[in-house]
């Protein structure tokens, strides 16, 4: 192996990773300066490229985390500089799983996860399990997303309909299933990887205890090739911060409108002169996507 060599972080813990060279994972050590150097941001998460060096015989040491393309990252609250919490470098896919059957879809929630991951830049893809649940008349709003430009994909964990699709959108990719308590990501997540035997909670266990287990953030390789990223807190991006700024940039369907408002700082709630309103008057937006523009700013705090 060349000294040093690039690898993949696939866990970590304080102070140590797991570092997947070459499809093997060993572990390092994380170089005492790069520790200590001042930073805003999180000095090695899963997902990182970092370079692993071997001073000894017996032990492995990160000597450099290469700049990340992306992070996915919530702020944390409180005072001062805000420190950045990221939880996945590299992250390349959201999975926003909602299912058929319950709990209900929630328009409002799915677009607020849309709007994360628009805002960390990071390609969501609509996944909605229980197809076995599904109703006839459920498919209506999801030519709204289609049209949007994000796929939605119909699976199944019980069946196991729609699985190889499902595969096929993962492979190669570093990914991570998102969405609220019970539309069944932890299920997805067995059929995907059987392996990890995740806790599956039945119904009426969901406000129970000994559902949450600690878990250490952790890339998962899928057979085919690409990753899964599980990390504590990752799934339920509900109650995450939402970005005041460029909030309707988030929302794509808006870009072609946005450009033609009579005022540049056109909110889009009450100016006079709003190509926005005026296309979801027209129809050519969807006036349920604009409601959760609405509200989602309101609660950002515009
Ligand atoms: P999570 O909270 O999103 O991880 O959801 P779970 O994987 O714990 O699943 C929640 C409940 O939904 C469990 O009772 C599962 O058995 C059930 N479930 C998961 N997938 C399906 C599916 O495709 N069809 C049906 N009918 N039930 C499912
Ligand atoms: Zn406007």
């Amino acid at each position: 192996m060349a000294d040093p060599t690039q690898g993949l972080v696939v866990r970590s813990t304080a102070g140590f990773v797991d570092v997947r060279i070459d499809g093997e994972v060993v572990q390092a050590r994380m170089r005492g300066r790069l520790k200590n150097t001042p930073r805003t941001t999180d000095l090695c998460v899963i997902g990182d490229q970092v370079m692993v060096s071997r001073p000894d015989e017996l032990s492995l040491v990160v000597v450099e985390v290469l700049p990340r393309a992306s992070r996915f990252s919530r702020k944390q609250p409180g005072r001062g500089p805000r420190k950045e919490d990221v939880l996945v470098a590299n992250l390349e896919q959201l999975m926003v799983t909602f299912c058929h059957g319950r709990p209900p879809l929630n328009r409002r929630l799915l677009d607020r996860f849309l709007l994360i991951a628009e805002h960390q830049r990071i390609q969501p893809v609509v996944v909605m399990n229980k197809s076995d649940l599904r109703e006839p008349d459920d498919a209506d709003w999801q030519k709204t997303y289609e049209s949007v430009g994000y796929p939605v994909l119909a699976v199944s964990a019980a069946t196991g309909a729609g699985m190889d699709e499902l595969a096929g959108a993962l492979l190669g990719k570093i990914s991570a299933f998102v969405g609220p308590s019970g539309v069944g990501k932890s299920s997805l997540i067995n059929r995907i990887l059987p392996d990890l035997e995740l806790k599956i909670a039945s119904v009426s266990d969901h406000h129970g205890k000994g559902r949450h287990t600690t878990r250490v953030a952790s890339l998962h390789s899928l057979p085919q090739g690409g990753f899964l990223a599980d990390t504590p807190g990752i799934r339920e991006l509900g109650t995450w911060a939402l970005p005041i700024e460029h909030l309707d940039q988030c929302f794509p369907e808006f870009a072609v409108y946005r450009q033609q408002c009579a005022f540049r700082s056109c909110s889009h709630t009450h100016e006079p002169r709003c190509a926005v309103v005026d296309a979801v008057n027209a129809g050519d937006i969807d006036r349920e996507r604009y409601e959760s523009y609405v509200r989602l700013r309101e609660e950002a705090g515009a």
